[in-house]
């Protein structure tokens, strides 16, 4: 059953998530023209576990939280994707992301399934030790369904490279043997790959200056807004400024600032280490809230925190000329109709924040062969990836007369169909 509201501008809105990603599947289904049987079988994640996991907190009382993994698709190969750890955490998010998921990894042409996981907690009120053991938790209970070749998790809001080697010391503690590639994201010492950190922003920079280069737009000029400081901001705003990009708005969960005349970006990236990793109380610029950031003057607008930001109210409003989506889902489907309609260039989060997954498939690759790259090696095999996916989008919204949204959608259904068609029915 699906369930839908009617905005006031008479557009639906979709209280489930991954009802909202069916709906965008829907319209590239019936643009492509996508068989009714591939159309069934993507509407359905293959697997969903949920755990609940009893941990002992610091003051010696148990907490039970709550679990999650979804596995969206297998038919190109492994599933891929990350592990969220925040409050808001629930299975309908976790479908939705790993559709994504999915659609992500077709369109960056990995040989890979789409994927997502989750817990329902908040990391920043949790020790070092209650984060552990958390996670140790997690990795034994859903240790039948990662593997190496079967589902690879991976870092995403609120986990990073220390949550992932929790994780692969616990799985290979299970399993008796060194396994490093089922977990992508590790510390390099535990066989990470260099620029992984860095991949998801790079991968924004990549398709931002493709954009550019798309819509005649000189980057020496140009000015852009990024939206979140974290993993994939924060990298975002270095990477843009390294290519001569203006930096004018930036923000967390915690403050948002404006300058015009562009930020000493590494002023703000000093900052932030500085200070328990937020953004408050910097001086670089006047401060404004995270609406204004969205809506203010910059040509390009990097959305890279959460999702769900960029509503149909945010949509009227909005000057940016082109919107690179580093979040997952920032954009709701009732908004992504007035960007369009305003002539506004989004390249869509599935494209736009494939360079994360795109270098944790070298890592994988790097694991299997035990042979490691440089980072000049990763970097170099990453924007060529980068700037081949964006092609294919873009060369799909063309064919199509669609928005790049759609395009993304499109050349992602056009492999699986075809993985799907391969594979046969029971
Ligand atoms: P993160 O936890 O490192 O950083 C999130 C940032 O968003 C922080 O700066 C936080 O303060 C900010 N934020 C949170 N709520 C906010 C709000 N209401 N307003 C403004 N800022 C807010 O997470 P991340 O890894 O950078 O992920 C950000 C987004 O990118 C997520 O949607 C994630 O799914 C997506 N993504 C991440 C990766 C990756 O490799 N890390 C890859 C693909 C997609």
């Amino acid at each position: 059953m699906t369930t839908k509201t009617m905005t006031a501008n008479g557009t639906t809105q979709h209280a489930s998530m991954f009802e909202a990603v069916l709906a965008r599947l829907d319209v590239a289904a019936k643009i492509y023209g996508l068989s009714p049987e591939a159309s069934l079988i993507l509407r359905s994640p293959e697997k969903q576990v949920r755990v609940s996991l009893p941990i002992v907190m610091d003051n010696g009382k148990v907490e039970v939280f709550d679990g999650y993994r979804t596995v969206h698709s297998t038919v190109l190969g492994p599933s891929k994707g990350g592990i969220r750890y925040a409050m808001d955490v629930n299975s309908d998010e976790v479908n939705a992301l790993s559709a994504w998921m999915s659609f992500k990894c077709a369109v960056a042409n990995l040989p890979y399934g789409g994927a997502k996981g989750g817990i329902k907690c908040d990391p920043k009120k949790m020790s070092a030790g209650e984060l552990e053991r958390l996670t140790k938790a997690y990795a034994a209970a859903m240790s039948d369904v990662f593997g190496v070749n079967k589902d690879i998790p991976a870092p995403d809001m609120g986990t990073g490279k220390k949550e992932m080697a929790w994780l692969l010391t616990e799985y290979n503690k299970i399993t008796g043997e060194h396994a490093p590639g089922v977990v992508t994201g590790k510390p390099i010492t535990l066989g990470g790959s260099r620029g992984r950190e860095a991949a998801t922003g790079r991968g924004v920079m990549i398709a931002t200056l493709e954009a550019m280069k798309k819509t005649g737009m000189n980057r020496k000029s140009a000015t852009a807004a990024v939206q979140g400081f974290g993993n994939v901001g924060s990298h975002a705003v270095r990477l843009l400024a390294s290519k001569e990009i203006k930096i004018v708005g930036i923000s967390d969960h915690t403050a948002a600032f404006w300058n015009e005349k562009g930020f000493d970006v590494e002023a703000a990236l000093r900052y932030v280490q500085n200070n328990n990793g937020v953004l408050k109380g910097f001086t670089g610029g006047t401060e404004i809230s995270n609406d204004e950031l969205l809506c203010g003057k910059a040509d390009v607008l990097v959305p890279a925190a959460i999702q769900n930001v960029i509503t149909a109210e945010i949509a009227n409003k909005i000057q940016a000329k082109l919107i690179i989506e580093g979040a997952n889902g920032p954009t709701t489907a009732e908004a992504d109709k007035i960007l369009h309609d305003k002539g506004i260039v989004v390249v869509p989060d599935i494209l736009a924040n494939g360079g994360g997954v795109t270098v944790s498939y070298f890592e994988w690759v790097q694991n299997k062969s035990g042979h490691y790259w440089s980072e000049d090696e990763v970097n170099a095999r990453h924007d060529a990836s980068m700037e081949k996916a964006f092609e294919n989008v873009w060369y799909n919204a063309q064919q199509y007369k669609t928005s790049m949204r759609l395009g993304a959608y499109i050349s992602a259904l056009k492999k699986l169909e075809k993985g799907i068609r391969y594979r046969g029915n029971y």
